[in-house]
């Protein structure tokens, strides 16, 4: 039951994630996705994770996708995240309904900023505040619960 419980609230706070090789596999998700342009908003919350990072890179080298997916699930390589960061094109891909989600939007700017997919405690959990939903809301928590080793 205790597993249960444990792999039911991993799946619960999947966190935006990343692909960080190319592997040969698929690179993209298999739903239907489209460029969205970056708006005012993303240039806002892309300076504010440059602060907190402590890493500047140019927003324009990002392209941002939308990807139907209504359940805010999307799939990609077999694994299901709520967002993506693909190093190959420097893509971000986010459920379409949740392109206002800051903490997704950033937690995957991050991963773009940094140029790597696992999840530094340093950046993704103390400085930043992004490593999942949980960790956005209280920014007292000092490592990720459902991802200590910052995986
Ligand atoms: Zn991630």
């Amino acid at each position: 039951m205790r597993r249960f419980i444990a792999g039911m609230m991993l799946l619960s706070s999947t966190m935006g994630c990343a692909v960080p090789r190319a592997a040969g596999a698929p690179l993209a998700p298999v739903e239907r996705a489209w460029e969205v342009p970056t708006l005012e908003l993303y240039s806002d919350w892309w300076r504010k994770t440059e602060a907190c990072s402590g890493r500047k890179a140019d927003m324009s080298e990002v392209t941002f996708y939308a990807v139907d997916a209504p359940n805010g699930a999307i799939g990609l390589n077999g694994t299901v995240a709520h967002g993506w960061w693909v190093r190959q094109g420097n893509r971000i891909y986010l459920p379409a309904n949740a392109l206002g989600e800051e903490w997704l939007v950033r937690h995957e700017m991050l991963h773009a900023l940094l140029q790597r997919g696992s999840h530094p405690t340093r950046q993704f959990v103390d400085a930043c505040h992004l490593a999942s939903v949980d960790v956005w809301r209280d920014s007292t928590m000092r490592v990720d619960p459902t991802n200590p080793q910052g995986r």
